[in-house]
């Protein structure tokens, strides 16, 4: 499609695509985004995430294998992994062969908005269960959150007002300092 590059939104229908690149060319898209999930989270740290997501999973996945591990990775790639994943780190344990997992949340869910945190969380709980993202995969997630899948699209929108903005930077301080004599 000539003029629509939506890189996070790949597999959303091209009449979504031309709505959402609509909101971008009048310079809505941030402010929508910013009013729709207005609230914060502080969830700072990987003992805060540790302890926010065994709530989570308490409350909704109680069978769900345990999880060893839950951090914080500032490697993780955003637009390949946007997700977050999930890792079943094999082990030999006596003779037994035990599965220890680790949850691995991007970084640069610390500054989103409280919303977007709650939804990848889930996500990654509901692969405890389901490794592909199938039929009984989003069943789940809809079960720890309704909303889940207007959160997904409306992170996937927030991402990609997040790297608006960073492309934009030098044409915002070229506005406000003028480059060299006229
Ligand atoms: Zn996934």
């Amino acid at each position: 499609m000539p003029g629509v590059h939506l890189p996070y939104l790949r597999g959303y229908p091209p009449e979504v695509l031309v709505q959402v690149q609509d909101l971008i060319n009048a310079g809505r898209l941030a402010q929508i985004l910013a009013r729709r999930h207005a609230q914060a989270h502080d969830v700072r740290n990987e003992r805060a995430l540790y302890d926010y997501v065994s709530e989570l999973k308490s409350s909704h996945m109680r069978s769900a294998p345990p999880l060893a591990k839950v951090t914080y990775d500032p490697k993780l790639h955003i637009l390949k992994n946007v997700l977050g994943t999930h890792s079943a780190v094999s082990r030999v344990q006596g003779s037994r062969l035990k599965a220890k997992r680790e949850m691995r949340i991007a970084t640069l869910f610390k500054e989103a908005p409280a919303d977007f945190l709650r939804m990848i969380v889930v996500h990654e709980l509901a692969h405890l269960k389901e490794r592909e993202h199938g039929k009984a995969f989003y069943a789940l997630c809809l079960h720890m959150e309704p909303d889940y899948h207007q959160l997904e699209f409306d992170l996937r929108l927030w991402l990609t007002a997040q790297e608006l903005a960073a492309a934009n930077l030098p044409c915002e301080c070229a506005r406000q300092q003028p480059l060299g004599p006229a």
